[in-house]
C-alpha cells in the first residue's frame, strides 16, 4: 500500500504547513491587528483616568496594562501602557468600585479572537486543499479525492433494459452467456450439486461487435444489478488508488449479489506485467488486487465478472487461468445474415419504408460492425430528416452506407472537365477489369462524384454471397482490378496521375499478404514470413525474416502486381471501344449502376457479333 502512505504523506505534509501558517499569523499578525484599536499611551494617562474614574476595565499583564476607558458621551477606548513599579496599583484599583480588574478582559472578544485567529485559518486551508485536489483531479482526468472510492455506477434493471432480443447475430456469445444467465436466476441449482460457475468471462472481439451490449443484456435477462466500469477508470494518479478502487468495487458488488460486473477495456489493467524496470506501478497492483478479489469471493454467490478486450493476445496470463477468467467468448464481426440481422433490429428504431431490402444492404457492408451499421441506420434517419421526408428508404440508406465507406458527397467541389474525363476513365477502368474477369466480384455501382475522404470516385463491387475464404485466383483478380484506373490513365492518356495512390496501397497489401501469409508465392512454401500482431485492431503485422528474405518478398510483390497490370491493360485494350463509350456516358450521368454498366457493355457485344 506504498501509494495510500503517500497519500497520507501528502495529507501531514499539507497539514504542517498549514499549522505553521496559522501560527505565524497569531504570532505576527494577530497582534498588529489587535493594536490597531488598542491606543498607546503613558502611564500618567493612566493614573489621571483612574483618579477621574473613567476606567471600567484593567488587565494587568507581564509587561503591559491595559484599561478600558469610558467617556462622558459612553463611548469606549482600549489603551495600552507599559508596567511600571507600582506596589500600590491593587489597593488603588480595589478602592474604586466600579473597575473591573479580572484575568477575563473583554470575555467575548476572547471568543471571537479564537475564532479569527484559529477556526478562520483552519477553515481557509481546507477550502484551500479541496480547491487544489479538484483542480489536479480535473488535470488527470481522474478521481484522486475520492480516494478508494469507485465509481462503479450501479445500473438496475430498469437502466439498461437490453435483452438478448437487441443483440442481432453473435448467436455463439448468447449461447455461451444463456448459462450465465439461469446461473443468475437460480444459483441454487448450481450450488446443490456444487457446481461453481465460471467467475468470469471474457468477451473477445473487434471494437463495435457488441461486446457491452451483451453484457447488458445478461444483466437484462437476469434481472440483476449491473455494475459497468471501464479499465482505464482504475488508472490512477496516485499509486494503489486503483487497487483501492477495484476493493470497493467488488465490496458493493458482493452487497448486491446476484449481479454482473463489467469491466470494459480490461487491457488498460490486464497488460502482460513484465520485469521492465520502468514498468507501471499503479496498473500492476490494480491488476494484483484483480486478481486477488477474484480468487477471494465465493463463487456461488452470484457474481460474475464480465470483461470486454480488442486485444486478448496482451492480457497477462494470470487473468486468464481456471478460476479467473477462463471462459473466452467471441463476438466476431457480423457475417452477411448478422449484419442483416443487426440492421433490421436498428431499423426497427426509426419509421423506414417497407419494402427495403436490406439483404442488398447486407451485402455491400461486408466487414462492417454492429456499431457502424447502427451508424448507418441513423445516418439514413438524418438523410431522411434533411430531406424532409417521414420515413427512410432504400435509397437513404444506400447513399449512408457510401458516406460510412467513403464520406459525404463534396456536391460543390470544382473540378475542371479535363480532370473529371480522367476520374471518368480510372473508374470504368476498374468496372472494366472486373467485369472481364471471371474471378471478380459484379459492380454494383461507379460514380465519379467527389467525397469528403478524399475519394474522387469510386467503383463498388458486391459479392453475391458471403466469402470465408479467397482464392489465389480472386486475389490475383482483385489486384487487377485496383492496377485497372491506372491501366486506363496510361492506354487513353498516355500518362498517370496520384490519383491511383490507395489503389497501389490497396494492391500492395493484398500482395504482400499472398506472399507473407498466405503461402501463394512461388517462391516460398507455407511459410509464416509476417506475423499479426493486433487481429482485431488493424491488424497490423511485423515481418518474421532476414533482410535477405525481406528483400526476396519486395521483389516478388513487385512482380505480382506488375503482372497483374499487364493483365488489366490488356483486358482494356481489347475492350477500348466499349472502355470509351462507357467513361462517356459515367461522365454525363456521373452515377451509373451496375445494371446501366452491365446493359451498355452486353449490348455492345452482341451489336457486334
Ligand atoms: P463494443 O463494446 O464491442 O465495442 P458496443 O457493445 O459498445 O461495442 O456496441 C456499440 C453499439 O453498436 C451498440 O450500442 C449497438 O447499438 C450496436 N451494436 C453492436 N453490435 C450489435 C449487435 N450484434 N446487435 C445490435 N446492435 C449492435
Ligand atoms: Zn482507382
Amino acid at each position: 500500500m506504498k501509494n495510500e502512505k503517500n497519500f497520507v504523506k501528502q495529507i501531514v505534509i499539507f497539514s504542517i504547513i498549514s499549522l505553521v501558517s496559522i501560527l505565524l499569523f497569531n504570532a505576527l499578525l494577530m497582534p498588529q491587528l489587535n493594536k490597531r484599536s488598542i491606543k498607546e499611551t503613558n502611564y500618567s494617562f493612566f493614573l489621571n483616568q483612574l483618579d477621574e474614574g473613567n476606567i471600567t476595565q484593567v488587565k494587568v499583564e507581564d509587561s503591559e496594562i491595559r484599561f478600558e476607558v469610558e467617556t462622558d458621551d459612553g463611548n469606549k477606548q482600549v489603551y495600552s501602557t507599559g508596567r511600571m513599579y507600582d506596589p500600590e496599583l491593587v489597593d488603588r484599583l480595589h478602592s474604586d468600585k466600579n473597575i473591573n480588574f479580572t484575568e477575563n478582559f473583554e470575555e467575548n472578544n476572547l471568543l471571537l479572537e479564537f475564532l479569527i485567529s484559529w477556526v478562520l485559518p483552519i477553515i481557509f486551508f481546507i477550502v484551500l486543499w479541496n480547491v487544489l485536489m479538484k483542480g489536479m483531479t480535473k488535470k488527470m482526468g481522474g478521481n484522486s479525492m475520492s480516494f478508494g472510492k469507485s465509481n462503479a455506477k450501479i445500473y438496475v434493471k430498469a437502466q439498461t433494459g437490453k435483452t438478448f432480443e437487441d443483440v442481432a447475430g453473435q448467436d455463439e456469445a448468447k449461447e455461451a452467456l444463456v448459462e450465465i444467465v439461469d446461473f443468475l436466476h437460480n444459483p441454487n441449482k448450481y450450488a446443490e450439486i456444487g457446481a461453481s460457475l465460471p467467475k468470469g468471462a471474457l468477451l473477445v472481439g473487434p471494437p463495435g461487435t457488441g461486446k457491452t451490449l451483451l453484457a447488458q443484456a445478461v444483466a437484462g435477462e437476469a434481472n440483476v444489478p449491473f455494475f459497468s466500469i471501464s479499465g482505464s477508470e482504475f488508472v490512477e494518479m496516485f499509486v494503489g488508488m486503483g487497487a483501492a478502487k477495484v476493493r470497493d468495487l467488488f465490496k458493493q458488488a458482493n452487497e448486491k449479489a446476484p449481479c454482473i460486473v463489467f469491466i470494459d477495456e480490461v487491457d488498460t489493467i490486464g497488460k502482460k506485467r513484465d520485469g521492465s524496470l520502468n514498468g507501471n506501478d499503479e496498473r500492476e497492483q490494480t491488476l494484483n488486487q484483480l486478481l486477488t478479489e477474484m480468487d477471494g469471493f465465493d463463487g456461488k454467490k452470484g457474481v460474475v465478472i464480465l470483461a470486454a478486450t480488442n486485444r486478448p493476445e496482451s492480457l497477462d496470463p494470470a487473468l486468464l487461468r481456471p478460476g479467473r477468467f477462463d471462459r473466452r467468448i467471441p463476438a466476431e464481426l457480423p457475417d452477411l445474415a448478422g449484419r442483416e440481422a443487426i440492421l433490421k433490429v436498428h431499423a426497427k428504431k426509426v419509421k423506414t419504408e417497407d419494402n427495403i431490402d436490406y439483404n442488398a444492404i447486407a451485402r455491400a457492408t461486408a466487414g462492417a460492425s454492429g456499431a457502424e451499421l447502427a451508424n448507418i441506420i441513423n445516418e439514413a434517419a438524418l438523410r431522411a430528416v434533411r430531406s424532409g421526408r417521414k420515413v427512410v428508404n432504400q435509397s437513404d440508406i444506400e447513399e449512408s452506407v457510401e458516406v460510412i465507406i467513403a464520406g459525404y458527397q463534396r456536391k460543390n467541389a470544382v473540378i475542371s472537365q479535363k480532370e473529371k474525363e480522367i476520374i471518368a476513365y480510372h473508374e470504368i477502368g476498374h468496372a472494366l477489369v472486373a467485369a472481364k474477369q471471371k474471378d471478380s466480384a459484379p459492380v454494383h455501382k461507379i460514380t465519379i462524384i467527389p467525397r469528403t475522404s478524399g475519394a474522387l470516385g469510386y467503383t463498388m463491387q458486391i459479392d453475391e454471397g458471403e466469402k470465408f475464404l479467397m482464392t489465389k485466383d480472386e486475389a490475383l483478380a482483385r489486384i487487377a482490378v485496383l492496377t485497372g484506373g491506372r491501366s486506363a490513365e496510361e492506354i487513353i492518356f498516355h500518362s498517370c496521375t496520384s490519383g491511383a495512390s490507395n489503389d497501389i496501397e490497396q494492391a500492395t497489401k493484398i500482395a504482400r499478404a499472398m506472399i507473407t501469409r498466405y503461402g501463394m508465392s512461388s517462391k516460398f512454401d507455407m511459410i509464416a514470413l509476417e506475423t499479426v500482431a493486433n487481429q482485431y485492431l488493424g491488424g497490423d503485422t511485423s515481418l518474421a525474416c532476414s533482410a535477405q528474405t525481406a528483400t526476396q518478398i519486395d521483389e516478388e510483390v513487385n512482380d505480382i502486381i506488375k503482372k497483374s497490370h499487364e493483365k488489366a491493360k490488356k483486358i482494356l485494350t481489347e475492350n477500348i471501344d466499349k472502355l470509351h463509350e462507357l467513361a462517356k456516358f459515367l461522365l454525363e450521368k456521373e452515377t451509373i449502376t451496375g445494371e446501366e454498366f452491365m446493359g451498355i457493355l452486353n449490348k455492345k457485344a452482341v451489336a457486334s457479333l
